[in-house]
């Protein structure tokens, strides 16, 4: 069996043991295979192997891969990193789902070239729960107890939710850098009490999807809740 099969059957036993201590179906997570910095080849062996959802973080590279991987067909692409303004067309023109919308003014323009396309795209929203100056996404470290940060998520959430061609369909977050488990388990935790009061907040933001997880730590995630896991390095090596 080829490294890249043996990998992923791998992450996905320890996806469905996960799922299974928290009672839920592995049906319900969707594994985004993160290929960042990889070459076309580790691509292909991990379709080979099975995998249909592919995640990049960098536009041009990201504009690469769809130009290069036409042969590899039904890849779904999710952009998982932050996204400058003047380097969302490929974004817009070729993804799947984006994961990282972590201010209005890329929601803004996103939804402008969507429009233009007559493309709806699915979006996750960023929000930094953890508080770390390093991290994107919305303010939302305070969230339970902050006022003026639960109106200003309310009204940030309620405008994307309003704009054409964007369809808001959950919340993304990451962990701090290798914290203890306890402190990952709790913000992954928050941000679901967080999509749990946005939804009350905004009954339009339907059922809401949470991608969070990574390779250090989907596992935790899934135990609390997430939908979508992005797993680089578990699969593919050492960037
Ligand atoms: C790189 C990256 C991942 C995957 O990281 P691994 O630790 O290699 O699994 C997940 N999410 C985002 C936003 C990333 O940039």
């Amino acid at each position: 069996m080829t490294t890249h099969k043996l990998r992923i059957e791998q992450v996905q036993q320890r996806i469905r043991a996960a799922a299974e201590r928290a009672g839920r179906s592995a049906d319900e997570i969707t594994l985004i295979a993160v290929s960042k910095t990889k070459p076309i080849a580790d691509l292909e062996a991990a379709y080979a192997a099975g995998i249909r959802h592919f995640g990049e973080n960098r536009a041009a590279e990201f504009a690469e891969k769809v130009r290069t991987s036409g042969h590899l067909q039904d890849i779904e692409w999710h952009f998982i990193g932050h996204l400058q303004t003047r380097q969302s067309q490929p974004v817009a023109q070729s993804a799947d789902c984006f994961h990282a919308v972590d201010r209005e003014k890329i929601a803004q323009r996103l939804s402008r070239q969507l429009h233009d396309m007559h493309r709806t795209l699915p979006v996750f929203i960023e929000m930094n729960v953890s508080g770390e100056p390093s991290k994107g996404g919305f303010r939302a470290a305070d969230w339970e107890h902050d006022p003026r940060q639960q109106a200003a998520l309310v009204q940030a959430v309620g405008n994307m939710l309003a704009l054409p061609n964007l369809q808001v369909t959950g919340l993304m977050a990451m962990a701090p850098w290798r914290a203890p488990d306890a402190e990952v388990r709790r913000v992954f935790r928050r941000l679901k009490q967080l999509s749990g009061w946005l939804h009350l907040a905004l009954p339009a933001l339907h059922a809401p999807a949470l991608s969070m997880g990574m390779s250090g730590d989907f596992e935790i995630a899934i135990e609390e809740g997430a939908t979508h896991v992005r797993v680089g390095s578990a699969i593919f090596g050492e960037r």
